[in-house]
């Protein structure tokens, strides 16, 4: 039997076929796989870039095989849209060798909340726990703030961040000269945004920056988007996540406006956008959102 038909979620294990998207930019793709990201290996003259690393060693070092078949012989740079495990939790296996870059705001935070998200993931059921299992946490060899740009040769890969948005510190990978944006969980397709609202114990996501910080993206004005999860698209997928979060916040201020209590407002905003979306996965999160903007709005 196997994993689908008995129910369970598949495993979290970075298993797709590697995918170019343009010109030695590379995915490997999440399969719709629940904790598993899309993985971008960006291949230069003299450099490759990995943006994210699967969760777990296992999932990194084969992520690392990936990007030294496609890679061969040139200097490898690994870099992470944010802290989250399923992004970010394969490093270790990057730390011989390759040199690893994050900014500033994502590796405290990454300092902060590592292992307490290391915990709280094993608690996810055994397939993560196996996934998990063995992770150390490592830090970057290089650290920068807002902006650095990466020479890898022959084209060059601009990482930003600006700040508190989906977490602390979202960075996003864009190729200028083919404009491919690797967006991490600031955009998703065909998913409700991920709201990791759960205070007291975390409470660093912002919905009113991460509206300001799709805006800047769209300024971008990239052919070929690669969301954290979900198929790769084009700048459409900018606008429908910044669009989804706009109506979040605009019918959250209404319930409250009305006097709807945070639960009662999660729950009619909830069923509106079931409604409107019956195709998106995970639902659970609009409750999270609606949470998190009534919390700053209220
Ligand atoms: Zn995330």
């Amino acid at each position: 039997m196997s994993e689908v038909q008995s129910g369970q979620p598949p495993a979290p294990v970075v298993r797709g076929e590697p995918r170019e998207v343009a010109p030695d930019v590379w995915i490997i793709p999440d399969g719709r796989v629940p904790l598993v990201p899309n993985i971008g290996v960006i291949v230069g003259e003299s450099a490759a870039l990995v943006v994210d690393t699967g969760m777990g060693p296992r999932n990194g070092a084969h992520v690392r095989r990936v990007a030294e078949e496609l890679a061969g012989e040139r200097r490898l740079f690994v870099t992470l849209t944010h802290f989250h495990p399923e992004h970010g939790y394969g490093a270790q296996a990057f730390a011989d060798g390759a040199t690893i870059v994050y900014n500033r705001d994502q590796l405290l935070e990454l300092r902060d909340k590592g292992k307490p998200y290391l915990e709280m993931f094993g608690t996810f059921g055994d397939s993560v726990a196996d996934q998990l299992d063995g992770t150390t946490l490592v830090d970057p060899d290089v650290v920068y703030d807002g902006a650095v740009d990466l020479n890898l040769g022959d084209r060059t890969a601009w990482l930003r961040t600006w700040g508190l948005a989906h977490t602390r510190g979202d960075q996003v990978v864009f190729l200028p000269e083919e404009r491919v944006l690797f967006t991490g969980d600031l955009v998703e397709r065909d998913m409700f945004a991920i709201f990791p609202f759960f205070p007291p114990d975390d409470a660093d996501v912002d919905g009113d920056r991460w509206i300001a910080v799709l805006e800047q993206l769209e300024r971008l004005e990239p052919s070929v988007v690669v969301p954290g999860h979900g198929e790769v698209g084009d700048a459409g997928l900018l606008a429908t996540a910044r669009e989804y979060l706009q109506k979040l916040r605009a019918l959250t201020l209404l319930e409250i406006e009305a006097g709807a209590t945070v639960d009662d407002a999660a729950a009619a905003i909830e069923r509106e956008f079931l409604a409107l979306h019956p195709d998106w996965a995970q639902p659970e999160w609009i409750g999270f959102g609606v949470r998190c903007y009534y919390a700053k709005l209220a």
